[in-house]
């Protein structure tokens, strides 16, 4: 599933090659997504010069002189520029043709993703939610703030988007046993001290994600889409039973949290 890290790496990646460029034709062959495409965003997009493209937790938006259009990833969605002769392959569900002979291609097999044309920037998608994790504002002094009145394992808090966007299962694994807590504890039992070092992880682990699917944005540009996916090397996600990488003393232990798969280190994380 597109995390934030190949959201932001996926809009690094075209933004250079779609920026200026004016569109010239749009092809829409299935508008059902997870809400299905407005019947007139070929009309909206036809002729409309991008402006700039931005990134608002999972969801990327391009902006044009007369609105933006949102979209979201869903599932296993991917955006890619491919080149305007390039035969669609099945799930290529929208092609926003530019004057520089490429194509924007969105392909999404479970259409779990969306595409949405915005007259300004505000949309109720984009209300409530909390801070970007790589900006001043998501800090120590933040979640430790925010934590107070919260009994929630902390693994919750951290990956409510009301409180910060963008940290998902894997990171959330990740940034706790970077910072030694236990992802069940209490989000009000944890001290400042310690928010300091999750803070910390998180912002390191996202960033890391990011600079490995940057390394690879070339694969935007005709690739599969599916660069820098899962690239980094995990530390506890996925590694249930096997021996701590920190500690090298005991197992990592697996257990359920809302259904999704927590992964510890008893002995590293308190
Ligand atoms: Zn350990």
């Amino acid at each position: 599933m597109p995390e934030l890290p190949e959201v932001e790496t996926t809009r690094r990646g075209i933004q250079p090659h779609i920026v200026g460029r004016k569109v010239t034709a749009v092809t829409v062959r299935d508008r059902r997504l997870r809400w299905p495409i407005c019947d007139d965003l070929e009309q909206r997009l036809e002729g409309a010069s991008v402006l700039t493209t931005r990134r608002r937790a999972k969801y990327l938006l391009i902006d044009f002189e007369t609105g933006s259009l949102l979209v979201h990833l869903g599932m296993s969605g991917s955006l890619r520029l491919v080149a305007e002769n390039e035969q669609p392959r099945k799930h290529d569900h929208v092609d926003i043709g530019l004057d520089n002979g490429f194509l924007l291609r969105y392909h999404d097999p479970r259409r779990f993703g969306s595409m949405h044309w915005l007259d300004d920037a505000s949309h109720m998608l984009l209300d409530h939610l909390g801070p970007e994790p790589l900006s001043t504002e998501f800090s120590a002094d933040y979640l430790y703030r925010t934590s107070r009145k919260r009994s929630a394992p902390v693994k919750h808090v951290i990956m409510d988007a009301k409180v910060v966007v963008g940290v998902g299962n894997i990171y959330a694994n990740e940034a706790l046993f970077m910072a030694g807590i236990r992802p069940d504890r209490a989000a009000n039992k944890v001290s400042k001290a310690r928010y300091e070092l999750l803070v910390e992880a998180i912002k390191q682990v996202l960033a890391t994600a990011i600079e490995v699917g940057g390394t690879t944005l070339r694969d935007f540009v005709g690739g599969d889409g599916k660069a820098g996916y899962f690239a980094q090397s995990l530390q506890v996600y996925g590694r249930a039973g096997e021996l701590c990488k920190r500690c090298k003393d005991q197992t990592l232990r697996e257990i359920r949290q809302s259904n999704r798969s927590t992964v510890f280190c008893p002995s590293c994380q308190r």
